[in-house]
């Protein structure tokens, strides 16, 4: 095999260009590929959105026989087989959903060499007789994907996938490719030996997600704030992740009656309903899905363009993962995360149920780094990398609202005195609303009866509302200056670091969150800018073309594309070819669509964005 392949670098880049219509390779993707040409195994971590399937797509459309890929999820087969089959890769896929006939015809155009990319279900590895025929077949490699599934110690395992060791068994000299998204060394480790890979090509890919722009807000209301940002990115699709059932029909009927297409998706609706909720998310007939957790696997949708968090993630894995759902198509995308302590409490509920003393430990111990993450003024990317045992190496990533300055830092410390001072002088012995109803001059009987109307910081605090005053009291704890002691009725304690402010020998300051009323003339602001216009004008022939083609939409052109056509305004064949993700497969069948609607654009339009200031 290897003296076959050799000089295939210049077949890959021109394969990228012509089937892919890309220009370049995404990190890693070249170094996966050419193992694979070179007939060496590879085990490859690469991030959502990294760009995974093209590195066995490529080297599927280069080499000859069939490349089998392995796949957990029957109902994803089908939108992968018609991205593939769209790209102009010939494609087919076997599992139990097929009827007899079906299954002949695919065998029969494997013998012929007739189909460059099979998808398969796991478990057809443990059924001798399929063994047995495929081992007829002219095979150019094995891709797995999904490979994390065969670990006990991942967190999505899958016994099916421990059949799949019986590859290096039987096709020793076939090259097998694993590929997964999330895993940490020790999974890494138990993947490579549980398949049986033969000295493979290892790559771990960064966990940075440059085009996810992260942010945090204090959670008031969230249902309200939502609606806020929708107002602001009408249309676009994507996630709303909630905790619970009850809270996902809420927020859905909330958004459903102030006129957004949003829809339902928990474990406790019919599975035919879920099925068809998730649907019509998947093709732009509903914009908004509002879901817990249970939503995920299998979405392969590549044009999600929020992923919000309305609760608090239980820990840092899930936050990641749920959030690496927005933006696979590499546009800009946006990841909020509405965070409030008082959603600490209803965590902690769920860790006290846990039974086994060390998993409840380590539990608490992920909510609280979960909790760090939210509260700490430090570059949100930056953490996060930091957990997956990345340094970021610069200071300002320009893509979270902590580089990006849309919050501002404010001197504190007076207020702060009088918060602690307050807690002071009533011997440290009452709960954050108490003590607020003290800043604030509340007139309650209880605080006429304990006769704190006399100390001294009563009212000092009139001039802000309890809303701040919670806020601040929330971000002293959050800076290690006060502490919650106790479960039921936590009361406010001073540390150390607090009273060196209460004292005046320290400063405190605090963020300060400005939310952005205006909305800016072109979308995404300097993030990333098109033309919001043509952008809708694009949106729409595709879902024409999607719906004539019974595909999703993202699976004619991604959202990226449409955005690079809304910046340079192709409108000849070769313009239209210099589009990132248009292959000539899709060019011949949808240029002239989309090109006669961008002339149509230009005709009553201006430019609004010149050629040169594409990135
Ligand atoms: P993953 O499976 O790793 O989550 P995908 O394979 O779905 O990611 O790829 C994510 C998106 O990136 C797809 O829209 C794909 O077309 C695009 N993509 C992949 N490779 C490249 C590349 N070299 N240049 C531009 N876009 C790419
Ligand atoms: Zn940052």
């Amino acid at each position: 095999m290897i003296s076959e392949h050799q000089g295939t670098e210049p077949a890959m880049l021109d394969t990228l260009k012509a089937v892919f219509g890309f220009q370049c390779f995404r990190p890693n993707q070249e170094s996966i590929i050419k193992s694979i040409l070179n007939g060496q195994d590879v085990f490859a971590v690469m991030p959502t959105g990294g760009g995974k399937s093209l590195c066995y797509q490529l080297p599927a459309k280069i080499l000859q026989g069939t490349t089998i890929v392995i796949s957990p999820l029957i109902s994803l087969m089908k939108d992968q087989v018609d991205a593939a089959l769209e790209t102009g890769i010939s494609a087919a896929f076997m599992n139990s959903s097929l009827n007899a006939q079906e299954m002949a015809d695919i065998y029969r155009m494997l013998k012929y060499n007739k189909i460059d990319l099979l998808y398969i279900a796991p478990e057809r590895f443990a059924m001798p007789h399929f063994l047995e025929t495929l081992k007829t077949v002219p095979i150019s490699f094995f891709a797995i994907d999904e490979a994390h599934c065969v670990s006990e110690w991942g967190h999505d395992f899958r016994p099916d996938y421990l059949s799949l060791s019986v590859i290096p068994e039987m096709f020793p000299h076939v090259p097998v490719a694993a590929f997964t998204a999330t895993a940490t060394q020790r999974v890494q480790e138990d993947i490579i030996g549980k398949i049986g890979l033969r000295s493979p090509k290892i790559i771990r890919a960064s966990f940075n997600r440059p085009n996810l722009f992260y942010r945090i807000k204090r959670k008031s209301k969230v249902d309200v704030q939502i609606l806020e940002f929708l107002k602001g990115h009408r249309d676009e699709p994507g996630i709303v992740y909630r905790t619970t059932r009850d809270s996902v029909m809420d927020t859905a009927a909330f958004l459903v009656s102030k006129g957004i297409a949003a829809l339902p998706y928990h474990a406790g609706l019919k599975g035919d309903e879920r099925t068809r909720n998730q649907e019509a998310f998947n093709r732009d007939e509903a914009s908004v899905i509002v879901a817990t957790i249970a939503f995920g696997m299998g979405i392969d949708k590549s044009n999600i363009r929020f992923v919000i968090h309305a609760d608090l993630p239980r820990n840092i894995e899930s936050y990641y993962q749920e959030t690496g759902r927005a933006g696979r198509d590499g546009a800009p995308a946006h990841c909020i995360l509405f965070f409030s302590r008082g959603d600490i409490p209803k965590i902690r509920y769920f860790i006290d149920q846990i039974t086994d003393e060390k998993e409840r430990s380590i539990s608490m111990e992920k909510l609280n780094q979960t909790v760090g993450f939210a509260s700490h003024n430090v570059c949100r990317r930056k953490q996060l990398l930091k957990f997956f045992g990345e340094e970021y190496p610069s200071d300002n990533c320009g893509a979270c609202d902590i580089c990006s300055g849309s919050v501002e830092q404010i001197d504190v410390t007076t207020d702060a005195q009088i918060i602690m001072s307050a807690m002071s002088r009533t011997r440290q012995r009452f709960g954050a609303g108490y003590i607020i109803d003290i800043v604030t001059g509340a007139d309650t009987k209880r605080i006429r009866d304990l006769q704190h109307n006399t100390v001294k910081t009563y009212g000092a605090g009139k001039h802000r509302d309890r809303k701040y005053w919670r806020f601040l009291v929330d971000e002293l704890i959050a800076q290690g200056l006060i502490r919650q002691d106790g479960d039921r009725y936590p009361v406010l304690k001073l540390a150390q670091k607090g009273s060196e402010v209460l004292f005046g020998q320290d400063r405190v300051s605090a963020l300060k969150r400005e939310d952005a009323k205006r909305k800016p003339p072109l979308k995404g602001g300097e993030f990333d800018r098109y033309d919001e216009d043509l952008f809708e004008k694009l949106r729409l022939v595709r879902k024409n073309i999607a719906e004539e083609q019974q595909v999703p939409p993202y699976v004619i052109f991604s959202d990226k594309t449409l955005h690079d056509m809304c910046r340079s305004y192709p409108v000849s064949s070769a313009d239209m070819k210099r589009i990132s993700g248009v292959g000539d497969v899709k060019l011949e069948r949808y240029g002239r669509y989309f090109m006669d609607e961008i002339r149509r654009h230009l005709s009553n339009n201006p430019r609004k964005i010149t050629a040169n200031t594409t990135r």
